[in-house]
């Protein structure tokens, strides 16, 4: 958008975040949708001190204030179109968690698993992210239940989707799965189920229903929607 865009602030990366989302398609559009999902914030420079995080580990979530590093490029829109809404309908941008919004400022509550103070390094282990993988994190805050929970909210336009399709897995895929836990700790069955219950299929694709691709950590995963089910038809590890 051309003109006057108002002053800078200058803000600074406190911490890169290692995602098992590894590229858009397929991240949910809310952090906890995906409980499974697991991610690494590691703090940087003179923000990679146990001090910063002492009393952290008390909380079991945490607000992590990051910037949509990977939609900068696209610029920001004053009306979108939220994918929740099948891309019919145009919504102003604050009225959404768009990413293409004036300062790319994106916001998720996760879950807190561990605070790792060794080595120099401060590494923070999250779960039930909606962070790609390389998302710098801006600020950390914890999640103040007596405050931030607010049981009378109304969910607005989101208050739509409720759509439980079962994901089966093919034989090939659930044995993957198993070695793959095995081999790495990582619950990978759970995570692609979890994705796949939220239909990542962009608007534009829902009429399309075969030869679905993602990445999940290092993982390929290939899958179809049929008239009943989200079906995975095979895992293997990506190249390289
Ligand atoms: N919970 C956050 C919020 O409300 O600000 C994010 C909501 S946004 C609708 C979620 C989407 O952002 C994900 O589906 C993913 O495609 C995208 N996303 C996540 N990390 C990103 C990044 N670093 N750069 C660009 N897009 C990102």
């Amino acid at each position: 958008d051309a003109g006057h865009e108002g002053p800078h602030h200058l803000l600074r990366t406190i911490g890169i975040i290692r995602s098992c989302y590894r590229e858009k398609f397929g991240i949910p559009r809310q952090a906890g949708l995906t409980p499974s999902a697991r991610a690494e914030l590691e703090l940087a420079g003179p923000y990679a001190r146990a001090e910063m995080v002492r009393g952290l580990e008390q909380f079991s979530h945490l607000w992590l204030v990051f910037l949509f590093h990977d939609a900068t490029s696209e610029g920001w829109q004053r009306t979108v179109r939220p994918p929740r809404l099948g891309g019919r309908r145009r919504l102003g941008v604050f009225a959404t968690r768009s990413p293409h919004r004036p300062n790319h400022i994106g916001l998720s509550a996760v879950s807190l698993l561990g605070v790792e103070c060794s080595g120099g390094g401060v590494r923070l282990k999250l779960g039930g992210v909606d962070l790609l993988d390389g998302t710098p994190v801006l600020d950390i805050k914890p999640y103040l239940p007596y405050s931030d929970l607010i049981e009378a909210a109304t969910s607005g336009w989101t208050d739509t989707d409720s759509r439980a399709v079962p994901v089966i897995f093919t034989p090939a895929a659930a044995s993957f799965g198993a070695a793959y836990r095995e081999r790495t700790g990582r619950a990978l069955l759970p995570l692609v189920e979890e994705v796949l219950r939220q239909d990542p299929r962009p608007a534009s694709q829902r009429g399309r229903r075969t030869g679905f691709a993602m990445t999940l950590w290092d993982v390929n995963i290939r899958w179809q929607v049929t008239e009943t089910c989200f079906l995975v038809d095979y895992c293997e590890w990506l190249e390289g």
